[in-house]
């Protein structure tokens, strides 16, 4: 009897481009899911024989030199489509600091050209509203950000907030209609214009905040979500339908070297060792069947995206890497975590 079934994630690698020598060390195989990993021995004795040590990492896809749109393409769109069919959706981007989670979630802000998941899920969300003319459609956003398991609103202060700013958000689950986080402003937008300019009013204000708090960006997790409501224009009892998809940024996995980081970096340090950690039990449990509980209260960012992970979603996990051989110790941290989602 299988005691497990597939992982409820599916999972793929980014290496960040980088001068060609790279590619001796890390190797994409044709197949575009298995990377090979190959690194120096850290003994003396293998140094003097120029001993190798190798590893083989079988993913759900490697995207090695990947265009944005592409990208796009093979990680996200399905996902997004999916939440026109009823099923939320979660994308994460996870891996160390600079390894390329912003630029794969959100992309080089001067440049429209290589803009990255959410603005072209967007684009499609309100392509597929135009579509499907028997439905009407309503879509909000909200934008949310968790720095050391507080959750802090970033469209807090725009006007059109559907609901309070009180202040303190907290995670709340109601019998039907799901989690939500108490609290968090929901804005509704009409078009993919009015829809960027809330992505980067947030974007802007958790720069403000960082200034404010002297924290780094990299030291949160951001939660970008579209919420899609729709309902049948020919069927005159037809439900409402919603769904969620998630698009998020996740604070840098880097491990702090253990010299040198006190007070707020360590404290920050550990509270992300932590969420992730626990993220990785929640998957870890949604894929084993003979599991009833699963913890996703152990963390606002697994309570957070509780009815978006596993079951009746689709989950999708990029882990971003550097190409560079000084990386090689976190990158291989990095598809280690990646490779036990799978
Ligand atoms: P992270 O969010 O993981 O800390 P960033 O997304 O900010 O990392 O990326 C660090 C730098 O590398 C940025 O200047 C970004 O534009 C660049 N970069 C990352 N990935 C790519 C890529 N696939 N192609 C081109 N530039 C990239
Ligand atoms: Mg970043």
């Amino acid at each position: 009897m299988m005691s497990s079934q597939a992982s409820p994630v599916k999972v793929f690698i980014r290496i960040r481009p980088t001068a060609s020598f790279a590619h001796e060390l890390i190797e994409c195989l044709p197949d575009q899911q298995t990377l090979k990993v190959r690194s120096r021995k850290d003994s003396n004795k293998a140094k003097r024989n120029n001993q190798l040590s190798s590893w083989v990492f079988q993913l759900n896809g490697v995207l090695d030199n990947v265009s944005q749109e592409d990208t796009y393409d093979r990680t996200a769109r399905s996902v997004v489509l999916g939440a026109f069919a009823g099923y939320n959706g979660t994308i994460m981007c996870f891996g160390q600091t600079g390894a390329g989670k912003t630029y794969t979630m959100t992309g080089a802000a001067e440049t429209y050209k290589h803009r990255g998941i959410i603005p072209r899920a967007l684009q499609e969300v309100f392509q597929e509203v135009e579509h499907r003319a028997d439905h009407t459609f309503s879509v909000h956003l909200s934008f949310l950000e968790i720095y050391n398991e507080t959750m802090v609103d970033l469209l807090s202060s725009m006007k059109q907030g559907k609901s309070s700013n009180s202040g303190v958000l907290t995670v709340i689950e109601e019998p039907g209609a799901g989690v939500s986080v108490k609290g968090l402003s929901l804005h509704l937008v009409h078009n993919e214009e009015e829809a960027l300019n809330l992505l980067f009013e947030g974007e802007m204000n958790r720069i403000i905040g960082e200034h404010a708090l002297n924290k780094h960006s990299s030291r949160s997790h951001c939660i970008f979500t579209i919420h899609i409501e729709s309902h049948s224009r020919t069927l005159s009892d037809a439900k409402y339908i919603t769904s969620k998809l998630n698009l998020v940024d996740l604070a840098g996995s880097e491990r702090l070297s253990k010299t040198g980081s006190e007070g707020q970096v360590q404290m920050e340090a550990m509270f992300i060792n932590k969420s992730l950690s626990f993220l990785e039990q929640v998957i870890l449990a949604l894929a084993d069947s003979r599991r009833e509980h699963i913890p996703f209260r152990q963390s606002k960012l697994t309570h957070a995206l509780k009815d978006s992970l596993g079951g009746n979603c689709n989950t999708v996990l990029v882990a971003n890497i550097y190409g560079e051989a000084t990386q090689i110790e976190e990158t291989l941290s990095t598809l280690r975590f990646a490779t036990r989602m799978k």
